[in-house]
């Protein structure tokens, strides 16, 4: 299985798959700083973070969103919500923290690569405000 995009334009079989920017930092061809790493996920900071603490939990696996990955591995899903969590006790976030999963184009999403935000170090407050 290809967890990254192949080289030859247009030659992904999965849409979105190519020129897609989490797989290549999958792939180490984008730096990251990586908060934890199981054989499965990948935990890294977001590079504008909205809080002390911001980082995102991805299927090393290309899936674009919430219902790709549960569908086709429900398994993998619950590995990257485990990271999640896993990442955020590293980093200490004993007070609490936030989960969040941007899912197409009305929630704002930009990376079309299923991932988890997982913003804490600060109380955050309300959600829906
Ligand atoms: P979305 O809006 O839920 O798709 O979140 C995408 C997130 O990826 C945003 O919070 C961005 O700041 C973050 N992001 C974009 N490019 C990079 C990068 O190269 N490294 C780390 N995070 C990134």
């Amino acid at each position: 299985r290809r967890v990254h995009p192949p080289s030859s334009p247009g030659g992904g079989s999965i849409p979105g798959m190519a020129d897609c920017l989490f797989c290549r930092i999958v792939a180490g061809e984008i730096p990251a700083t990586i908060a934890h790493e199981t054989p499965s996920a990948l935990v890294f900071h977001d590079i504008a973070p909205k809080a002390p603490v911001h980082l995102l939990a991805i299927p090393k696996e290309h899936h674009e969103v919430a219902a790709s990955v549960a569908g086709a591995d429900p398994k993998l899903a619950g590995e990257v919500l485990a990271a999640a969590t896993e990442a955020a006790a590293k980093a200490g976030l004993t007070g609490g923290y936030r989960l969040i999963a941007n899912t197409g184009p009305d929630s704002g999403m930009e990376v079309a690569h299923f991932h988890v935000h997982v913003l804490g170090g600060r109380p955050l407050g309300p959600m829906l405000a």
